[in-house]
């Protein structure tokens, strides 16, 4: 019986697709061999092992989330343990203070951060550098887009990687408190499947090879 059901157990990665670049994390989760669902509707929730929370425009996924009835099973889901990797936007969707943004934008309260949404200003608002990210051998490309970034963290959050160089040097992009990560780039355009690898198997104790 065991046996059966580990032959048969294959775990399930949820995409929140209710607006952004959902695709781009359904291709990486191909690469990597991953089962997806989309999650739109609290049904789509049911046995996830993880969810990732995609860029985007987090004032409009808010109001998704509020019109599909999606926020509270969402929240719920969270406080009980359901691991989340959010990029960009997902990022300031699962952070529990959020700078310059709208009063009734979401925070789920995830990641015990400040993030402030359009961090980098006009001028250098979208850019590509290679970070060196906690957990990870080599460089990393990141690509930015209109990206925001961590102010502060909460006791217990680790810090996986800061801007290299150049006006916004020192800026804090990604993070991780226990089974939920996030970075204020996009890992997901970048061909690049490390950061996925890293969240699937350190935070949602998945087995990705
Ligand atoms: N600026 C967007 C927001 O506030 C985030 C941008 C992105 O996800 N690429 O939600």
């Amino acid at each position: 019986m065991t046996e059966l059901l580990t032959e048969t157990y294959r775990p399930v990665v949820g995409v929140l697709a209710l607006q952004g670049g959902v695709v781009e994390h359904e291709r990486v989760l191909d690469d990597l061999g991953v089962a997806h669902r989309k999650v739109r509707l609290p049904e789509h929730l049911d046995g996830l092992s993880a969810i990732i929370l995609p860029g985007g425009e987090s004032t409009t996924m808010s109001k998704l989330m509020r019109f599909n009835g999606l926020l509270e099973p969402l929240s719920d889901a969270l406080r009980g343990g359901l691991p989340a990797f959010g990029t960009c936007a997902g990022m300031i969707l699962l952070a529990s203070t959020v700078l310059d943004t709208r009063d009734d934008a979401v925070r789920l309260g995830a990641l015990d951060v400040t993030v402030r949404r359009n961090a980098f200003g006009r001028q250098v608002d979208s850019f590509e550098t290679d970070l060196a990210f906690a957990g990870i051998d080599g460089p990393v490309p990141a690509t930015f887009i209109r990206a925001p970034w961590v102010e502060s963290v909460g006791e217990g959050v680790e810090v996986l990687a800061t801007v290299p160089e150049g006006p916004a040097a020192g800026a804090i992009v990604a993070v991780r408190d226990g089974a939920v990560m996030a970075t204020s780039f996009h890992p997901e355009v970048d061909g690049d499947v490390r950061v996925h690898r890293l969240f699937l198997r350190e935070c949602a104790g998945l087995d990705v090879a």
